[in-house]
């Protein structure tokens, strides 16, 4: 795989800083019970780093000592890791609404059928990523036979009340774009993904969040292989809009991965590049116990144009609230 940083980390970008920290977004590990194309973290049944109980104990008195109100866990398949019950159990004792960034394959495999209800029981929002609404093109990214395992899941979700109207059990689709392009505009995306799934299957949703592709890992390392890399970095810079700079994911995000490493970002964790707060030097959550984020920098690299170009691009879809269209 071709080694995209040494392409990002001159930059342009502007300096940008911290605002009060209330996400904490948490890897608990590469391993998942699948293995898609265009996985960032390079996931799959094979890995086993897994985040131990003693790191996850220092998330949760993280989370207590700075008040965090979102903690939202990702991986790999995060429902595999030993503690995953553990942790919610603990963090939703505390107040802490919970994020699981579910595969909803995972949902369906054996040992794992009590997770739906459970993440129901404890009032966990479910963002899980659907690539696209029809079956070839899942299949091809995800694996064969993941798009109808996914329908399942989904089904079995809206049983317990995910997605429902009125329901206090949130489930959000994620669409990335599968080629060189911007995403689409996300409310009307939104709006053909909820008409496709009620027709053809009775499925129902909150929201679709719509992201962009940023040129790291195996995406960035395809459009060096095709040579299309610095085309795909000028269509994100020539889309820069100053206004998402102030809502982008880092401002109120820390990212921690499966050693309890933090990031400013889960991007910049994939890159290895560490907390902009702490220079060049690699940072452990243990340190930050006492510690106020609030104007550290951040930071920032090419791939940032990925977060602002457009409508903006987050953990939790477009920046721009009424989606003001692509440039
Ligand atoms: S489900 Fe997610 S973490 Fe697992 S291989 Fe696919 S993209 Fe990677
Ligand atoms: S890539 Fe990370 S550091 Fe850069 S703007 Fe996006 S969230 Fe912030």
């Amino acid at each position: 795989m071709h080694d995209t940083l040494p392409r990002l980390q001159q930059t342009d970008f502007p300096a940008i800083t911290r605002h009060t920290l209330q996400i904490v977004q948490v890897n608990l590990g590469y391993l998942c019970n699948l293995s898609c194309s265009h996985c960032h973290v390079n996931a799959g049944p094979k890995r086993t780093e897994l985040m131990d109980k003693a790191t996850i104990d220092l998330v949760l008195d993280f989370v207590c000592k700075h008040n965090i109100h979102t903690l939202d866990l990702t991986g790999g398949a995060p429902e595999m890791n030993p503690h995953f019950k553990y942790l919610i159990t603990k963090a939703r004792e505390l107040d802490v609404n919970v994020i699981d960034r579910c595969n909803l394959v995972i949902l369906q495999e054996p040992g794992y059928e009590d997770i739906a209800e459970f993440l129901a029981a404890n009032n966990v929002e479910i963002i899980a990523s659907l690539p696209c609404y029809l079956e070839d093109n899942v299949d091809k990214q995800r694996g064969k036979g993941t798009f109808n395992a996914s329908l399942v899941a989904l089904k079995k979700l809206n049983t317990l009340g995910y997605g429902q109207p009125d329901s206090p059990l949130k489930l959000n689709l994620v669409f990335n774009p599968q080629g060189t392009n911007l995403p689409p505009e996300q409310n009307a995306l939104e709006q053909a993904y909820k008409k496709y799934l009620q027709e053809h299957y009775g499925i129902v949703f909150n929201q679709l969040f719509a992201l962009a592709n940023l040129p790291i890992q195996r995406f960035g390392s395809m459009l060096i292989s095709k040579g299309l890399f610095n085309d795909y970095l000028q269509l994100l810079k020539d889309n820069h809009r100053e206004e998402n700079l102030d809502r982008v994911m880092c401002r109120n995000t820390l990212s921690v991965d499966w050693q309890g490493y933090v990031y400013d970002c889960d991007f910049n964790q994939m890159l290895h590049l560490p907390l902009g707060s702490h220079g060049m030097a690699t940072t452990h959550l243990s340190a930050l116990i006492n510690d106020s984020l609030k104007d550290a920098t951040i930071t920032v690299g090419q791939h940032c144009y990925g977060c602002t170009a457009g409508q903006g691009s987050s953990c939790g879809g477009a920046l721009q609230p009424h989606n003001t269209a692509l440039a």
